[in-house]
């Protein structure tokens, strides 16, 4: 089968595109024919060996994609044969086939194509962890979205508004905030404004934001704290623009801030809290209530490509790659 391959950490330059044995699924796993993968900046930054967790190589990038169920492991009752599913593992996913346990497999919603489903799994799962589970927003409150027309940010846009938020949605530019409109934000700010804290203290009335989706980090996260009402939460999400971010604790005290992180790979063990997420999910989605937006879609050929358009922030929604 086809299949990316990386010997060697580094840029779009180590993707190789090269002939690997289809794998075989083992007890418990499902091998999945993959018709796309939702290209993460977390992929890149693994190839980089930059991630949260170390590279071990030779890989295949990808951790989520969706794809049609081909062939079952051992004891796997719960799948079937020809099913359209979504998956969010580890890596293995830039192949024309995958293997993964049966656990990664995630049910999609009806009226999801395949590229949808393949946008779906990191960016929605992770916007609802941060602003449900660990954000406890409530309807009515004020969250700041950072990098508002990405993957992640279009999600949380959307998920925001189905919980009742009100959303101010931060972007590099006016055709970023203009996706960022679309999906209902009620406020869109250039995050290249220098009275980016006095904008959202303006349109919250004088009081900040209840709630910041740190995306960005570096510099802004300073900005992040400045712009929190009392008792407002900075979810720590990312960090794409890759510069350190600074705390002194004792800063939080003043107004009773809380800086939470989130990631979202321990989650997945939580069999609980994952169902809760995907029940929540499921039917916002089936409800035609929220969509994963897919943005430019590249073949395995052009998986540099694809790299470098994410990097270089020319992307929105989620950038999808078709073996
Ligand atoms: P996006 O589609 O959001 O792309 C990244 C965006 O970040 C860019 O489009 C850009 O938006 C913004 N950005 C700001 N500075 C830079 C920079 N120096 N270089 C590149 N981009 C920059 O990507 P994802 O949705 O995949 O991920 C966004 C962030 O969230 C990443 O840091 C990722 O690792 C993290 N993440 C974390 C998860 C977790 O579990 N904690 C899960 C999913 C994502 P703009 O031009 O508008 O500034």
């Amino acid at each position: 089968m086809r299949a990316i391959q990386v010997q060697r950490l580094g840029g779009p330059e180590v993707l190789e595109l090269t002939t690997l044995p289809v794998p075989e699924p083992q007890a418990g796993q499902v091998r999945i024919k993959v018709q796309a993968v939702g290209l993460n900046f977390a992929d890149i930054l693994a190839v980089r060996g930059e991630y949260l967790t170390r590279t071990r190589v030779p890989m295949v990038p990808g951790m989520e994609f969706a794809g049609i169920v081909d062939k079952l492991g051992e004891g796997v009752t719960h799948l079937q044969e020809g099913q359209l599913v979504a998956a969010l593992g580890g890596t293995g996913a830039m192949a024309e086939y995958s293997v993964i346990p049966a656990a990664a497999v995630l049910p999609i919603a009806q009226n999801l194509n395949a590229r949808e489903a393949a946008a779906l799994p990191v960016s929605f799962y992770t916007a609802y962890f941060s602003l449900a589970t660990l954000g406890q927003a409530k309807p009515g409150e004020w969250v700041v979205v950072q990098a508002a027309a990405g993957a992640l940010g279009t999600a949380s846009v959307q998920l925001a508004k189905a919980m009742g938020l009100q959303v101010i949605a931060l972007a590099s530019t006016e055709e970023k905030l203009e996706v960022a409109r679309s999906l209902g934000a009620d406020e869109a700010l250039l995050n290249t404004r220098t009275d980016l804290v006095d904008a959202v203290k303006s349109i919250t009335g004088g009081k900040g934001a209840n709630m910041v989706l740190e995306i960005v980090g570096g510099r802004g996260f300073q900005d992040s704290l400045a712009m929190l009402a009392s008792r407002g939460r900075v979810l720590v999400i990312g960090s794409a623009s890759r510069e350190p971010s600074q705390l002194r604790p004792v800063e939080l005290m003043k107004k009773n801030l809380s800086v939470i992180g989130v990631w979202l790979m321990p989650f997945l063990a939580d069999v609980e809290v994952m169902s809760e997420a995907t029940a929540f999910l499921t039917k916002l989605i089936s409800g035609g209530r929220a969509k994963p937006i897919v943005g430019r879609t590249f073949s395995l050929e052009q998986a540099g490509e694809a790299f470098d358009f994410v990097w270089n922030r020319a992307s929105t929604g989620k950038v999808v790659i078709e073996p």
